[in-house]
């Protein structure tokens, strides 16, 4: 028997609708590059992604295609999502910082039909462009000939193409353990749940007053969902082109940001910017930290400004909100170390998702506060299946084991204590130790090679790559080096090359990692 309610999918397009309806002139601003301030809201995107979602229909993007973008955080790209999504397709948000075998595996896998790219990316496209067999248009965002020219042919009065809510919307893809990249492909209905979540208090805290400048990009991990959470609450965005902490700091004070959100390394260079220049947001109520571990020393100078720190966890796989720092009922009577105590830990789950932590039996551990096993995560926005992966990606119950290591406290606090997964978090993105060693191999004179993460004050993780020579070999660390230049992206380069009588191995002759990493635990790079 079914209720007596109204039928309202949950569809992304709603969301847009509503901010155009009920916050039409909230404005969205864009900082370009050059420092040219651009101006439009709610309605003007609304209307500009009806006018794409039409001109792409007219391209032949059909109900379920991905449409891809390579860009960076602007307005246009905010109306991508839409227009993409609008039109019944996938938006696939590419990672700009990838390198070229990585970008054209990934939007090969995608099947891209379009792809919008900014104009500073155009030698990345004339690179791979010949090696990309689904993409028929390619689009430049800030170029009368691209975007505008197909806005242009668009109709403002498009209506959206309507489903069912659990039709894909959008494409991303996470590095994962293995060498290739695995992609998460979001629901209209699990976007929706999740952006319903992000908006209370607990989480991202956003009202029809919130200024919100995200510094996280939006080609990493739905630029954690604040598009759609943003429209939801009808806040006013304002976004940067780029991300020098001057300008950031300068566009903060003149659009009055009250929310900001980024990894932890964007803080380091805030700070650089305030103890050089004595300038500093004022009006900045809440930052929200995730990605990586926020520190605490971070934390306490933010706080110290009079600015609520909120800490999240989360990854691709779940969409990506896990966890959020939300005070607890008794906050007030915390003293000052207890409430740096708390705000350094993961924060508690909203209502939507669960977590356990489970020991290598699989059986689940109490939430003691003192017992740290594998973090697992389920719910209606958690993956069950990677994109045209056979098999699903979740265990018995559903539940989706993150590669983090875990302890739960008994008020359903959690703390991240390590990683069991094998790759290596950099300035909030991610190397691949895997495809570093193999590319590292391939070098003569290499018998084996294991990178792994090592504590950095600035990038969080920096890889350093362990060598074991062949006997008689001379491979040297400006040798491996410049071999390494041609295979992976520049920022991926170990910060050190140590050459190792040996590696250790499990029973199955594979190279220990968490051995090494506790090995180097503190290990300082000079
Ligand atoms: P994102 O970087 O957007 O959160 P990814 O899928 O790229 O998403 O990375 C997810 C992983 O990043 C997590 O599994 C965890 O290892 C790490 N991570 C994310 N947030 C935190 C955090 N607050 N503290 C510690 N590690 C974190």
């Amino acid at each position: 028997m079914l209720g007596g309610m109204q039928d309202w999918a949950l569809r992304v397009t709603h969301l847009i609708d509503h901010a155009e309806r009920e916050a039409g002139g909230r404005e969205i601003v864009t900082r370009w590059a050059d420092g040219r301030i651009e101006r439009t809201n709610w309605s003007g995107i609304a209307v500009e992604a009806r006018k794409l979602a039409s001109a792409l229909a007219r391209l032949g993007v059909r109900p379920g295609d991905r449409v891809a973008t390579l860009a960076m955080n602007h307005h246009r790209h905010l109306v991508a999502w839409y227009g993409a999504i609008g039109c019944g397709g996938v938006i696939h948000t590419v990672n700009v910082r990838l390198f070229d075998e990585q970008l054209v595996y990934i939007i090969n896998h995608a099947e891209d039909r379009v792809l919008l790219y900014d104009r500073q990316f155009q030698p990345v496209i004339d690179r791979i462009r010949s090696q990309l067999t689904t993409v028929e248009h390619f689009v430049v965002f800030d170029d009368d000939s691209g975007y505008p020219a197909l806005i242009a042919t668009g109709d403002a009065d498009y209506r959206w193409h309507m489903g069912d809510e659990r039709d894909p919307c959008m494409l991303c893809y996470t590095s994962g353990t293995t060498g290739n990249p695995k992609g998460v492909l979001y629901e209209h209905r699990s976007t929706m749940l999740h952006a319903m979540a992000e908006v209370a208090p607990a989480v991202f805290n956003l009202g029809a007053r919130a200024v919100v400048l995200p510094i996280v990009p939006m080609f990493h991990a739905a630029a954690w969902g604040l598009p759609f959470a943003g429209a939801l609450a009808g806040v006013k965005f304002v976004y940067s082109v780029t991300n020098d902490a001057a300008v950031l700091c300068d566009l903060m004070n003149r659009e009055k940001v009250t929310h900001s959100a980024g990894v932890p390394t964007v803080w380091l260079a805030m700070f650089g910017h305030i103890d050089a220049t004595g300038e500093a947001p004022r009006h900045l109520q809440q930052v929200t930290i995730g990605g990586s571990a926020a520190p605490r020393a971070m934390i306490e100078r933010i706080m110290g400004m009079g600015i609520e720190v909120k800490h999240l966890w989360g990854m691709t796989e779940t969409s990506p909100i896990g966890t959020a720092g939300a005070p607890p009922p008794d906050w007030d009577d915390y003293s000052h170390d207890q409430k740096l105590d708390r705000i350094s830990k993961q924060g508690q789950v909203p209502f939507g998702v669960e977590l356990q932590v489970i020991d290598d039996d699989g059986v689940a551990l109490p939430r003691d506060g003192q017992t740290s096993g594998r973090l697992q995560i389920r719910g209606p926005w958690v993956v069950k299946r990677y994109f045209k992966a056979e098999e699903d990606a979740v265990e018995d119950g559903q539940w989706f084991d993150t590669g983090d290591v875990a302890i739960l406290h008994s008020d359903g606090t959690m703390q991240i204590t390590d990683r069991s997964k094998d790759v290596i978090k950099s300035g909030g993105e991610w190397i691949s130790s895997v495809e570093l060693e193999n590319a590292a191999v391939g070098c003569e004179g290499v018998a084996e090679a294991a990178a792994i993460g090592v504590k950095h004050d600035k990038w969080d993780e920096r890889p350093i790559l362990l060598v074991v020579r062949k006997p008689g070999a001379d491979v040297c660390a400006v040798k491996m080096r410049a071999h390494l230049t041609q295979h992976v992206a520049k920022w991926w380069l170990p910060d050190e090359v140590l050459f190792v009588d040996e590696l250790p191995h499990t029973g199955t002759g594979k190279i220990l990692k968490t051995a090494l990493r506790e090995q180097y635990r503190d290990y300082r790079l000079s």
